[in-house]
This record gives structure tokens, C-alpha cells and sequence, in this order.
């Protein structure tokens, strides 16, 4: 069965399309700046050369236009007929605490997501002009949503209600939500896979580490605690992202720099993180080689970043009473071999010890980075988060095409 994978933004839509007999991609691509003057659209068939197109492209119907166009293209295509894609997933970041699994798309779907614009003003609604621009392009193809936020579903309350007036929960359903659901229940069970034990036996913490980053403590085979929280902005420091730190500092920092909401906002999501610390950029590849070369506000930064991240694990670790598996996963955790290194030369007392070597490898495959005597089995696995999205496309449709 073919299936397509879409990821919309507000100004972009990513796709990804599969062959789920061996879950082989067939071809790839990115539609970029879509409603800008000049939108871009890259294509990636498999196997053939990749295509690069400027195109105006003002909405999300024409982009999801192109991309078929582009499917069937007779020289850059890879299929014969639309007809061939027997379902599309989408990635939706915000399920609030309605959708705690991937479900086919129906109005009463499609209207639930709507009503949870507010907690997601940013992601959902381009999610959703997704859906309609394949009901405007491909008739009445079956469509599946993935959510961000299903996988932390699992959380029991002492972990996602926050101690500020119950009202507030009731009233606007603040609370922890997490992110990164995708990824973190596709490395969880990757990992178990290669350890060949049985996820429900293992106490794990995930750590996805990217330009957002997070960390989700795993128990029985189910989110127990993560660190991102009604927004992407708590937890972990990101890249520009300030993550945890004092509620009285957005108060205080308004009054004494007359901050609107607007701005603060924007400094904590925009202007923070390793950005803000070292000065010269949000890229964890930047601020390496910057550190390496003696930059004083670099070091800093990852210092800052990397203790706060081994806090995340270790606190987990009190959390779940214990810790079997640590897994690195996105484009930090899955290739910068220095801070892996940093963060679990800081966790020995629990029985971490990295095997070098192992570390040091450069490999797209899912591996164990720790040694033999190890007491936490350390692991990277690289995320595929569009795999997880089409898998479980498949599984919900199979039945009916
Ligand atoms: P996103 O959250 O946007 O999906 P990614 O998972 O792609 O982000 O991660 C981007 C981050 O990964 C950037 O900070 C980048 O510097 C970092 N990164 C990518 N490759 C390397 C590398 N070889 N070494 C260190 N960091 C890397």
C-alpha cells in the first residue's frame, strides 16, 4: 500500500511517500515559503535526481497540488496514477486531551482540532489546511491524523497538572500536554526492538535533542513525565528556547524593560536558549567548533545546556526509581558525540559508563553506545518520526481500502 506523509506548517509542507510493503520511501520533498513571492519546492524522488522548483505558491491547496504534479511528473515521478496513494497521514502537533491515538480524519475530527487552536495557535491550523488541500486535490482519499501530544497521553496527573488553582484546568485545560510524542514512542520502541526485550520491562528515558528538545521518562511502556508542558517553552534549554525557569521573571522583566505579553513571549521562544548565552548562534554545530576555539560564551552555553539536560535525566531517573535505558535521538543527540559524552561523564553514580569508541561512530543505525559493564544500557536511535506517522496510517486503514 502507498501512502503519503504530510508535515504543514504555517509557510511550509514537507512530505514524505511511502511503500509500506518493506517501508521503503519512494520519493521525498519540501514546499518552502508558500505564500511568500517566491516559494520553493524540492523533490526527492528515489533513485532519480532531485528536482528544485521556484514556483508562486500562495496557499496549502496549491502546494499539495505541485507535490502530486510533481509524484506523477513523467521524468522526475514516481507514480503512474493518483489513485495509487491509498491513504495520507498528517502530523498534528496539538491533540489536546481529546485524541490520545492516531484516528482517520472525519468532520468531528476535523472540528475538535479546530477547537484546539487556542493551545496551539501556530501548528494546528496549518495542520488543518493540510487535511482540506488534500480533500481539494485528491477526492476522498482516506486520511489519518498522528498528534505530537497522544503519546504523553499516558501521563498520570500527579505528572501533568501544574500546583496553580484547579479552576484553571478545568476552565482552560492548562496543563502539561508534552511534544515530540512521535518521535519519543518511535525511539522507545526502536530501541526495545534492538535490545530484544520487551518494552513494558524497561525503564527508559528519551532525550530529543534538536532544535526543540525534550525529554520524556518512559515507564511501562508509556510517557510518565515529560519536560515540555502546555507549550514547547519549559523543560530542556533549546536553541532559542529558554525552557525552565522562574514564572516571576516574565512579570518582573515586562515591568522593568516595559515588555508587552508579545514581546516576552518572543524573547523566551525567540531570543533565548543557547542563542541568547552564547551570542553567535542557536546551531549546536556552531557553537562546538566556536567552544573548541576558545570562545568563553560558547562553553558557557553548552555548559548551561548540557547540566540541565543531565538534571532532566536524572531526575527522571528518582522519578521512575530507576533508569535501564538512555536514548539520544534528532540532530544533536543523534551527532554530536561531545555532549553525549559531557552528559554521561556527569551520571556515572547511576552506572553510566560510555563505551568511546561506540560513541564515536558515525552510523544512521539504531546502536548501544555504552559499555559492556555498563549498568544503563546508553543508546542512540535515529528518530523517524514519518515512518511512526505512516505506520500508523496503514494500521488504521488497511482494513478499508
Ligand atoms: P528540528 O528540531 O528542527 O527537527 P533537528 O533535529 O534537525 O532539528 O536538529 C537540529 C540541531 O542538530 C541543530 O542544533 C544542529 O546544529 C544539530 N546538529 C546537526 N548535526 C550535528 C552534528 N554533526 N554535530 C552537532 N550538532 C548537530
Amino acid at each position: 500500500m502507498i501512502i503519503l506523509v504530510i508535515n504543514a506548517g504555517s509557510s511550509s509542507l514537507k512530505y514524505q511517500l511511502y511503500n509500506m510493503n518493506g517501508e521503503s520511501v519512494i520519493a521525498n520533498g519540501r514546499v518552502e515559503r508558500i505564500g511568500m513571492d517566491s516559494s520553493i519546492v524540492i523533490h526527492e524522488p528515489t533513485g532519480k535526481q532531485e528536482v528544485s522548483l521556484v514556483r508562486e505558491i500562495l496557499d496549502h491547496n496549491t502546494a499539495v497540488k505541485r507535490v502530486i504534479d510533481l509524484l506523477m511528473h513523467p521524468e522526475h515521478g514516481v507514480l503512474g496514477s493518483i489513485d495509487e496513494i491509498k491513504a495520507v497521514g498528517h502530523r498534528v502537533v496539538h491533540g489536546g486531551e481529546i485524541f490520545k491515538q492516531s484516528t482517520i480524519v472525519t468532520d468531528e475530527v476535523k472540528l475538535e482540532i479546530r477547537k484546539l487552536f487556542d493551545l496551539a495557535p501556530l501548528h494546528n491550523p496549518p495542520a488543518l489546511m493540510g487535511i482540506a488541500a488534500v480533500e481539494a486535490n485528491m477526492g476522498d482519499v482516506k486520511q489519518v491524523v498522528v498528534f505530537d501530544t497522544a503519546f504523553h497521553q499516558s501521563m498520570p496527573q500527579e505528572t501533568f497538572l501544574y500546583p496553580i488553582p484547579m479552576v484553571l484546568y478545568r476552565r482552560h485545560k492548562i496543563r502539561r500536554y508534552g511534544f515530540h510524542g512521535t518521535s519519543h514512542n518511535y525511539v522507545s520502541r526502536k530501541a526495545a526492538k534492538v535490545l530484544n526485550k520487551p518494552l513494558e520491562s524497561l525503564k527508559m528515558v528519551s532525550c530529543h535533542i534538536g532544535n526543540g528538545a525534550s525529554c520524556t521518562a518512559i515507564l511501562n511502556g508509556k510517557s510518565y513525565d515529560t519536560s515540555m508542558g502546555l507549550t514547547p517553552l519549559e523543560g530542556l534549554m533549546m536553541g532559542t528556547r529558554s525552557g525552565d525557569l522562574d514564572p516571576a521573571i516574565v512579570p518582573f522583566t515586562m515591568n522593568k524593560e516595559e515588555l508587552t505579553l508579545n514581546e516576552v513571549n518572543s524573547m523566551l521562544n525567540k531570543h533565548s536558549g543557547m542563542l541568547a548565552i552564547s551570542g553567535i548562534s542557536s546551531d549546536m554545530r556552531e557553537i562546538t567548533e566556536a567552544m573548541q576555539e576558545g570562545d568563553k560564551q560558547a562553553k558557557l552555553a553548552f555548559d548551561m545546556y548540557t547540566y540541565r539536560l543531565r538534571k532532566y535525566i536524572g531526575a527522571y531517573a528518582a522519578a521512575m526509581n530507576g533508569i535501564d535505558v538512555l536514548v539520544f535521538t534528532a540532530g544533536v543527540g543523534e551527532n554530536s558525540v561531545v555532549l553525549r559524552k559531557t552528559v554521561c561523564d556527569g551520571l556515572t553514580f547511576l552506572g553510566i559508563e560510555l563505551d568511546e569508541e561506540r560513541n564515536g561512530e558515525r552510523s544512521k543505525e539504531a546502536r548501544v553506545i555504552s559499555s559492556a559493564e555498563s549498568r544503563v544500557t546508553v543508546m542512540v536511535v535515529p528518530t523517524n518520526e514519518e515512518l511512526l506517522i505512516a505506520r500508523d496510517t496503514y494500521t488504521l486503514v488497511r482494513e478499508q481500502v
